[in-house]
């Protein structure tokens, strides 16, 4: 399976976006296509800032979070849930 290495901007029409697979535009993007980008496994290169959101818990026993629980990116009014798709991208690592 040929997953895109770099999210396009919105509306892009190149030939990397619309023959190879190897980019995506921003508005046609997934969350798997998403979450590639917090993994460092694609570039956000659509010319917007991704603004992350994680939601974290503590599970029984433990005395902090030590995962994220949920983790919702937003831009251009756009919102997709990354939380299941992370869990397949094991190099993400939330910053706390
Ligand atoms: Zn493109």
């Amino acid at each position: 399976m040929n997953f895109p290495t770099r999210i396009h901007p919105a509306g892009c029409g190149c030939e990397d976006c619309h023959r190879s697979g190897q980019s995506v535009p921003l508005d046609l993007a997934d969350e798997s296509a998403i979450a590639r980008v917090l993994a460092g496994q694609a570039a956000n290169d659509s010319g917007r800032a991704l603004v992350v959101s994680t939601t974290t818990a503590v599970a029984p026993g433990e005395a902090t979070a030590s995962s994220a629980a949920r983790v919702v990116v937003e831009c251009d009014g756009r919102t997709w849930d990354v939380s299941c798709h992370l869990m397949a991208v094991t190099s993400f690592h939330p910053p706390f």
